[in-house]
């Protein structure tokens, strides 16, 4: 896929200096960000003109490069939901990811909507997101979508888990025995 206008042609997957091109991100003032990730594993979202002409090199993380790219690196605060939002994508449509069978392996997928990460975001932003908040499933069998999710600490979201877990204690032959069943991973 890649998109194009008047002034560049980007293919996503590709790479400029140290940065990969994953994804369309926002428009702001007229401008196109597109996400990115660095050599150094994080991810930022910049000003595709920024990239396309070398401005950008890299996230931000190389001495020399801070300045340059300063005005735009407030979009690093949103790395954490960005991860966020993989993880869920990863959980529910990777086989090989290892907590696969609890979600995607038992149903729990992630709606259309979501399955782009612009809209996630949005959704996000309007439903009071903050960073020291987790993501919650309502009904714990159904899937990721806005009318099953919202954000909640992750005290709240422990506590719910532990509500989730079956719990069975007993005695047999004479040996005492504690079974636990975690079929919800805290911070889900
Ligand atoms: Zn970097």
């Amino acid at each position: 896929m890649f998109v194009k206008n008047r002034d560049y042609k980007i293919h996503f997957g590709e790479k400029y200096n140290k940065l990969l091109v994953l994804s369309l991100g926002e428009i702001r003032k007229r401008r196109k960000y597109f996400l990115c990730k660095c050599d150094c594993g994080r991810i930022v979202e910049i000003r595709i003109d920024h990239v396309l002409s070398g401005n950008s090199k890299c996230c931000g993380c190389s001495r020399n490069e801070r300045k340059i790219i300063h005005g735009d690196s407030m979009s690093n605060k949103h790395a954490r939901l960005y991860r966020i939002w993989n993880g869920i994508l990863q959980r529910c449509t990777n086989p090989n990811n290892p907590s696969f069978n609890r979600y995607g392996g038992r149903g729990v997928g992630v709606c259309e909507q979501w399955k782009n990460y612009v809209a996630f975001k949005k959704w996000a932003l309007e439903s009071n997101y903050r960073d020291y908040l987790t993501i919650d499933r309502i009904d714990n069998d159904s899937g990721y979508s806005p009318n099953n999710c919202r954000w909640i600490t992750r005290r709240e979201n422990t506590m719910r888990a532990h509500r989730g877990i079956k719990h069975s204690k007993g005695e047999f032959n004479g040996k005492r025995f504690e079974h636990v069943d975690r079929n919800r991973a805290i911070g889900s």
